[in-house]
């Protein structure tokens, strides 16, 4: 779903866009995700919409969270390289040991790797980080990366995306 002004503002159902079709408060700009059959028509279903009216984009959360950090370190454990969908958050200094959780403290670890390194520092496991972790700078556009691998399509509509994803 793209703002008045083209900006992508967040990823919606289907049924959603119907309904912001319908009412008038949106206008389709590409379809091209199949049709949707109902007893009486045929409908196309949109893969980007365009809202009628300005809305103001919702503020930058800059929050912590499990999501964030896999994001920031690319679904890649920190100390491995794997890259996985299994992954778990590691406090690089342990809660127990005063570990804060800060970005600076908190890595993408896959289970393996965060139940042999357990309660020790990386030093301890001998288990060394490629990189400090660090408190990334906040990307709007952060949200629809999850998206775009399969998504072709909605590349073009995501500023900055095909040169941080190397696609160009
Ligand atoms: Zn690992």
């Amino acid at each position: 779903m793209l703002n008045q002004n083209y900006e992508p503002l967040n990823v919606c159902n289907v049924r959603r866009a119907f309904v912001l079709l319908d009412r008038g408060k949106a206008e389709i700009i590409e379809n091209g995700r199949g049709y949707l059959h109902t007893t009486t028509a045929l409908f196309e279903i949109p893969s980007v919409i365009r809202l009628i009216y300005l809305i103001r984009r919702p503020r930058p959360q800059g929050r912590l969270t499990r999501r964030d950090v896999f994001l920031r370190d690319h679904f890649m454990c920190q100390y491995c390289g794997k890259q996985t969908r299994d992954l778990t958050l590691d406090h690089v200094l342990p809660r127990h040991r005063g570990g804060a959780h800060t970005w600076e403290n908190v890595v993408a670890a896959c289970k393996g790797c965060n139940h042999r390194k357990a309660g020790r520092t990386p030093q301890e496991a001998h288990m060394l980080l490629p990189k400090d972790p660090f408190r990334p700078t906040y990307s709007f556009f952060r949200s629809f990366y999850p998206y775009i691998e399969s998504n072709e399509g909605w590349r073009k509509f995501i500023p900055g995306i095909e040169a941080e994803f190397g696609f160009a």
